[in-house]
């Protein structure tokens, strides 16, 4: 029983050891603890006496403001981005661009006399009877305007950079940006559309000239009325002739293609001054509807790249129309434009021309008409087929001309028989006679009977 008892007794004394250490580890825990709680209050009393601070709390309040109203603003903007990008569709027309002028004439027709800030250009007109008329245009001035189309309300912000020019035109850069609110792109390509229709309508019946300028071609003058080819007399079926090779050409690009034939023509008229060579381009582009670009080869500056850049850029159906083509070159002999080229005169080169003819072929079809007074003094390489597909001759009157001559001036009931006699007498003399000759006496006799004018033939010549 005694080693029992001690055997108890040893027990009780380790499992007291045991817990007196289990307090004690308690009791360092519990004195942390109270440390760290002293320590947070200390942090929560200095901040209650801080915010007690009304210095402090002003100007927290401010700086809670502050990055509130930053907050707030940046949401707006970001807000405004995006809704821009989602819900809104916009339209940036830059003025190098066809459609600019089309755009502010098409605005101006539309919305923009509403509009109380216009900006004017004025331009002049001609009318049939020769008049010229000055025309005033308001076109939506610099800032924002709105208008509407349809259902749909549009804001038009025409913008001009103070500080950037356009190059070419020499004008302040601007741009107009059109901006909707919804989805649907095909409204910007109606107004696109209406506005290229409405240009078009302007020009409608008219032909326009363009002329090279720098780098690209420039309208030149105002629009004209269309010259009815009829009114050029030429011999008896060359009228008919060139028109229908033209229309050939124009309407067979697929024959072309299809061959690998490059698709170009080109037209020389050569024959005596005043015969009608280029009044009958004219009333000819008149006809088929096209435009003519006038190139001079003899300017000064005119490089071949140059003329190989204007050739390919210029405006779809439209003549290129080279005139006295035989004054720009004598012969193959390059010597006098390298000469003027070291002499610091740009000038096209014959074999750069040739380059060009060669290279000129577009989509649309391109046709290059050349005129000169003197076939014998073009080279050879100049007219052969591929650069010239058809030559023709429009020379002196022949009867047949001189009567419809007649005819277009003085109507009655002798009229044909006086036409005839009138031509048999100016043919009599056996001089050549242009028909720039005879419109001209008839415009001498403009107040003269028929007869007078039967009587006075020999004054063609001392015009
Ligand atoms: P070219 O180019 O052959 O030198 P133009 O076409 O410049 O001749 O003609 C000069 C003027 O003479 C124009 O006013 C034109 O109306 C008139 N003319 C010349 N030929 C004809 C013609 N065949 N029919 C009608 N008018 C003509």
């Amino acid at each position: 029983p005694l080693t029992t008892a001690t055997s108890h007794l040893q027990l009780s004394t380790a499992a007291a050891t045991a817990q007196r250490r289990q307090i004690s580890r308690l009791e360092s825990r519990c004195d942390r603890f109270a440390r760290e709680k002293s320590k947070k209050m200390t942090i929560i009393d200095y901040v209650s006496t801080l915010s007690d601070n009304p210095y402090f709390g002003a100007g927290f309040g401010l700086f809670g403001l502050g990055a509130g109203a930053a907050f707030l603003r940046k949401g707006y903007q970001t807000g405004l981005i995006l809704f821009r990008r989602h819900y809104m569709i916009t339209l940036e027309v830059p003025c190098r661009d066809k459609s600019y002028q089309w755009l502010l004439q098409w605005m101006t027709y539309k919305g923009a006399k509403q509009t109380q800030h216009l900006s004017v250009e004025t331009s002049f007109e001609q009318k049939d009877s020769g008049h010229i008329k000055t025309k005033y245009d308001f076109i939506p001035s610099i800032g924002t305007h709105f208008f509407k189309y349809g259902k749909t309300w549009i804001r038009v912000e025409r913008t001009r950079e103070q500080h950037t020019l356009d190059l070419h035109m020499g004008i302040p850069w601007e741009t107009v940006q059109l901006t909707a609110f919804g989805w649907d792109k095909s409204i910007y390509f109606d107004i696109l559309e209406e506005a290229r229709q409405m240009a078009l309508k302007q020009h409608e019946g008219k032909t326009i000239m363009y002329t090279a300028m720098g780098s690209e071609w420039r309208q030149f003058g105002h629009p004209r009325k269309k010259r009815p080819i009829t009114s050029v007399i030429l011999d008896s079926g060359i009228s008919a002739k060139i028109l229908g090779d033209c229309k050939e050409f124009i309407t067979n690009s697929g024959w072309y293609t299809d061959r690998g034939i490059p698709y170009r023509r080109g037209y020389l008229l050569h024959g005596p001054p005043g015969c009608g060579k280029s009044s009958f381009i004219t009333a000819l582009a008149g006809e088929l509807g096209f435009s003519i670009c006038v190139l001079n080869l003899s300017e000064r500056g005119l490089s071949d790249d140059r003329l190989n850049h204007l050739l390919s850029v210029a405006p779809q159906q439209s003549f290129i129309l080279l005139e006295d083509i035989d004054a720009a070159f004598v012969s193959r002999d390059d010597t006098t434009q390298q000469k003027a080229a070291y002499e610091g005169l740009n000038r096209v080169t014959f074999s750069g021309l040739l380059n060009c003819l060669d290279g000129v072929a577009s989509t649309e079809g391109r046709i290059v008409f050349m005129t000169t007074n003197y076939l014998e003094r073009l080279d050879k390489a100049l007219i052969r087929p591929g650069r010239v597909d058809l030559k023709e001759y429009i020379g002196w009157c022949s009867k047949h001309q001189i009567e419809l001559m007649f005819l277009r001036f003085y109507q009655g009931e002798q009229a044909y028989s006086q036409a005839q006699l009138f031509a048999d007498k100016v043919l009599s003399l056996g001089k050549n006679v242009s028909p720039a000759q005879i419109q001209g006496y008839f415009m001498v006799q403009k107040h003269s009977t028929p007869e007078e004018v039967l009587n006075n033939y020999e004054l063609i010549w001392q015009l």
